[in-house]
């Protein structure tokens, strides 16, 4: 499907500008326009593929190009204020082209945890296509202050949008790693699994006839009715089709065929647990999910019906959902059979109950740390038997 992208803050920019490359790349296709909101000059700077038409500086009076420095309360405040000249890019995306939007941010930080959820109130005042957002939750060992933020952003964001796609840093990143090399790991993870998933409602495959071509119209079905959402990953490499293996399947006798069938159903069934049982994007059980849609993507031979359908009835089983969707996503030149799962309206998450509890605690520290800080000044100010007066 085609989506218009907006990244807020450092990370959002990041990862639009990683989804333009990764777009060019393979052809999907799925970025009909991105632009980049962000309150810090240098962080524009850095991008690389989105035009810099639309990368848009905004709280220039506030904070003069410096960003917000992790306070998501004047992100939020800044993004209001300026919402016009965030709509000005906006309004060169034609979005009669476009099936959705997508804003993604880091929630932990300021100008996009703070910002995001006020364009996205915007954009769903203005727009009739849907509004979804793209969160990233902070690492457990970012500090309290980011866990705060994210934990109201996160509140907020669910409010705003018509669904919220969640990644988790904390669940994704590997120790020993420097925050950078960690942070491209994982915007590669963010932009794969993603990028499939919305990739599969833009076949545009030169004429391959797929088994069950997944729409953009199911995505969009699965997503609706809000809430919170994940996605599951996994993959196997398969050999390619040379230019003697269409001659090669036509001379392969009966047998053969069977074998292979049976070769690729069992592959689909058992992506299709890997996917779902494996690390997903935002850990959570997945009993209980509202809804699903599986999404196999790969070289058309290596994809059938009956492989789509016995993973789709699992996930069923799985999730006790009645509304599980499933087809294939052909890329005839790919090297992989990757299976994605998106797990839709999903509730049983002990990862932001756990984060909820930490933020509260680190609001309670701050709080007091406040007060007492007020009370220690005032003790080294003021002399004890206040025999000095201050000039005025
Ligand atoms: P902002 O510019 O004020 O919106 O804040 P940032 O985007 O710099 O940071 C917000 C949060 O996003 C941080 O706390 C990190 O958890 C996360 N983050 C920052 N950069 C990246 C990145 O490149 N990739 C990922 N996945 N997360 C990031």
């Amino acid at each position: 499907m085609k989506l218009a992208m907006i990244g807020f803050g450092q990370a959002g920019g990041k990862i639009v500008d990683k989804f333009l490359e990764y777009d060019e790349r393979t052809g999907s296709g799925i970025v009909r326009s991105a632009v980049a909101v962000n309150t810090a000059k240098a962080d524009l700077l850095g991008l690389e593929n989105v035009p810099e038409d639309n990368r848009v500086l905004i709280g220039q009076a506030r904070v003069k190009g410096h960003g917000v420095g992790a306070d998501n309360e004047l992100g939020a405040e800044i993004a209001e204020e300026d919402i016009d000249e965030v709509q000005g890019a906006i309004d060169n995306i034609p979005v009669h082209e476009v099936d959705a939007f997508l804003i993604i941010a880091g929630l932990g930080g300021g100008t996009g945890s703070g910002g995001s959820p006020v364009l996205a109130k915007h954009l769903k005042r203005i727009y009739t296509e849907p509004v979804y957002g793209l969160g990233i939750l902070p690492g457990g060992d970012e500090g309290g202050i980011y866990t705060l933020n994210a934990a109201r952003s996160f509140q907020t964001f669910v409010r705003e949008v018509d669904n919220l796609l969640v990644f988790d840093n904390d669940a994704w990143r590997k120790s020993g790693e420097s925050v950078e090399g960690g942070y491209d790991a994982i915007n590669d993870e963010i932009v794969k699994r993603f990028g499939i998933l919305f990739g599969a409602g833009e076949v545009n495959q030169g004429g391959t006839v797929a088994e069950s071509v997944v729409d953009s119209s199911e995505i969009i079905n699965t997503l609706a009715g809000g809430g919170v959402s994940t996605v599951g990953y996994a993959a196997e490499e398969v050999e390619q089709e040379n230019d003697g293996g269409l001659l090669s399947r036509f001379k392969g006798g009966d047998d053969d065929d069977g074998m292979d069938s049976a070769n690729t159903t069992n592959r689909i069934t058992s992506l299709v647990r890997k996917a779902a049982l494996g690390r997903l994007t935002l850990p959570c059980e997945i009993e209980g999910s509202e809804r699903a849609l599986l999404v196999m993507s790969g070289p058309p031979q290596h994809l059938n019906r009956k492989g789509i359908e016995r993973g789709r009835k699992w996930l069923e089983e799985q999730t006790g959902s009645m509304e599980v969707r499933g087809g294939d996503y052909p890329v005839p030149d790919s090297g992989y059979v990757a299976s994605v799962i998106l797990l839709s309206g999903v509730h049983n998450v002990p990862r932001i109950k756990e984060l909820q509890q930490v933020a509260i605690e680190a609001q309670d520290n701050i709080d007091e740390i406040r007060d007492e800080s007020k009370a220690n000044l005032e003790e080294l100010v003021e002399d004890e038997d206040d025999e000095l007066d201050p000039l005025f």
